[in-house]
């Protein structure tokens, strides 16, 4: 049984975007799209899902992932409760169930889960009530579907929805990145023309993954004329010690400095998921300046979040 979809096949959770078409990643962008407010003005808002209650459980930090979330919850009309939750890694799913089997009798309708165990996420999914619906806030180094979403429909907003005619190089520690295997999925499965994988040999994803992907060793070949240019956080939570890079060694021959950005093309633009290590993945001056959309992934975590939880939340009945 497909762990994320009703039997009609439509999306009853979000764990992954592993298994979604390119006619549901364009519906989804394309209803993004709708909620993408620029900044200053007032955000849009409705009563999609006036009388739900979503609770966000994050066991791993995050600053603009359940921020977004929570926005995006109320402004489609939803309470949010925001759980404290410390669990040891010793059968975490099966607390975590506890808990939520909990909140399920006071008529919570979804979870936003992060967690840093893989499967985590899944196992919860399987195991909540009919009625109820679990989105991923990042699981792991395995998946990050809504940053995947996000970061589409930033490239869609800044280089159009052809993405045939585009060369995307995906730059860093992608060996640990959930970020880089989400936007992995969403980019194939849209028809991106080229997607290039740039990072050390220790960073590089194993062999077998990321088949589409073109390897390369340095950012002076992977760079060259690309349209966007992904740079990647050094995931040091998920290394140990002796496999950490040195900051400095690692800015002289894989950051991005304004020299190294020009390889790329002149209009191309620049993303990074943050947070950001400026001086080791990517220079300040670059980060801030003219070609990042940094910003703007930031700006559109909350609409593709709207998205997300419309898509899902909103077929489902109103109890009496
Ligand atoms: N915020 C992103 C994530 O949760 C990227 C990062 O932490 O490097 O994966």
């Amino acid at each position: 049984m497909n762990k994320q979809r009703r039997g009609d096949g439509s999306l009853r959770h979000l764990i992954t975007l592993e298994d979604l078409t390119r006619a549901e990643l364009d519906a989804l962008l394309e209803h993004a799209q709708r909620y993408v407010c620029a900044s200053g003005a007032r955000p849009p808002m409705n009563r999609a899902l006036d009388g739900m209650t979503i609770g966000n459980l994050f066991t791993e930090p995050s600053t603009r992932t359940r921020v977004s979330f929570e926005l995006a919850a109320r402004r489609l009309g939803a309470e949010v409760i925001n759980l404290e939750v410390q669990l040891s890694s010793r059968a975490k799913g099966e607390t975590m169930l506890d808990t939520i089997h909990t909140l399920e009798s006071l008529h919570f309708d979804g979870f936003v889960i992060r967690d840093s165990e893989p499967g985590v996420v899944a196992h919860v999914a399987a195991n909540v009530a009919a009625h109820v619906s679990v989105f991923s806030a990042g699981e792991a180094h395995v998946s990050h579907p809504t940053q995947g979403l996000l970061d589409a429909l930033t490239v869609r907003q800044h280089k159009g929805a052809r993405f045939e005619a585009l060369c995307i190089a995906i730059v860093g520690d992608i060996r640990h990145s959930r970020v880089a295997r989400s936007a992995y999925e969403a980019f194939t499965a849209l028809g991106v023309g080229e997607l290039r994988l740039v990072a050390p040999p220790g960073l590089m994803p194993e062999a077998g993954l990321f088949p589409a992907g073109r390897r390369y060793a340095t950012p002076e070949q992977g760079l060259m004329g690309a349209d966007v240019v992904m740079m990647l956080r050094i995931q040091k939570e998920r290394m140990a010690q002796a496999e950490i890079p040195d900051g400095d060694q690692y800015f002289a021959r894989y950051g991005l400095s304004a020299a190294r950005l020009r390889l790329a093309r002149p209009d191309a633009i620049v993303m990074h998921p943050q947070p950001m290590n400026r001086g080791v993945e990517i220079d300040s001056a670059v980060a801030d300046g003219p070609q990042s959309v940094i910003r703007d992934q930031v700006r559109n975590g909350v609409a593709v979040r709207m998205a997300v939880l419309e898509t899902v939340l909103r077929p489902r009945p109103v109890r009496a």
